[in-house]
C-alpha cells in the first residue's frame, strides 16, 4: 500500500516520510501544514497535506509558489514516497548523484525504474529483485534519498 516503502496506509507515509523532511505540523482538521519547502522562502504554514486515500494529497498555499514551482522540491524531500514525484524529470545533478551514489547494482537499477515512473513494486518485479532484498534495497534507496535531500539547497 500507499508508496511502496514499507508504510501500511498513506496517513503512516505522511507521518513517517513527509513529517519529518518538511518539519511539518498536524492540525485541528487532521490535515498537515509545513512551511513552504522552496529554499530560501519558507512561506509559513504554506504547504498543506492530507492522506485519503491511497496516496498523499498535497497543495501549496505559498503566495510566490504554486503546486508546479514547490514540486520539484518536494520531490527532492520526499523521494519516491511523491505521488506525482516519480513522473519528474530527472535533472543532471540527480543523475550525478546517481552515479556517485555508491549504490549496489540492484538498487541502482531501481532508482532508476522508479525516476522513469515506475513504483518500487513495478521496479521490484521488473527487475526480478528478491522478496528478501527489497527490505534491504528500499533501505538503501531511502538513505539515498536523505542524503541528496540533505545536500540540495
Ligand atoms: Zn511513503
Ligand atoms: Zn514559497
Amino acid at each position: 500500500m500507499a508508496c511502496g516503502l514499507g508504510e501500511p496506509s498513506a496517513e503512516d507515509c505522511a507521518i513517517a516520510h513527509w513529517c519529518p523532511k518538511l518539519g511539518a505540523r498536524r492540525e485541528a482538521n487532521r490535515q498537515w501544514r509545513a512551511d513552504c519547502p522552496v529554499p530560501g522562502c519558507g512561506a509559513r504554514r504554506a504547504l498543506e497535506f492530507d492522506a485519503p486515500g491511497s496516496h498523499v494529497r498535497w497543495k501549496s498555499f505559498c503566495g510566490v509558489h504554486d503546486n508546479e514551482a514547490v514540486r520539484p522540491y518536494l520531490v527532492r524531500l520526499i523521494g519516491p514516497c511523491m505521488p506525482s514525484g516519480r513522473r519528474e524529470v530527472v535533472t543532471r545533478a540527480e543523475l550525478e548523484a546517481l552515479a556517485l551514489s555508491g549504490l549496489p547494482p540492484q538498487a541502482l537499477k531501481t532508482q532508476m525504474l522508479l525516476s522513469a515512473g515506475m513504483t518500487i513494486a513495478e521496479a521490484f518485479d521488473k527487475l526480478g529483485v528478491d522478496r528478501s532484498m527489497r527490505y534491504k534495497v528500499r533501505g538503501m534507496l531511502l538513505a539515498f534519498h536523505h542524503k541528496t535531500a540533505g545536500r540540495a539547497g
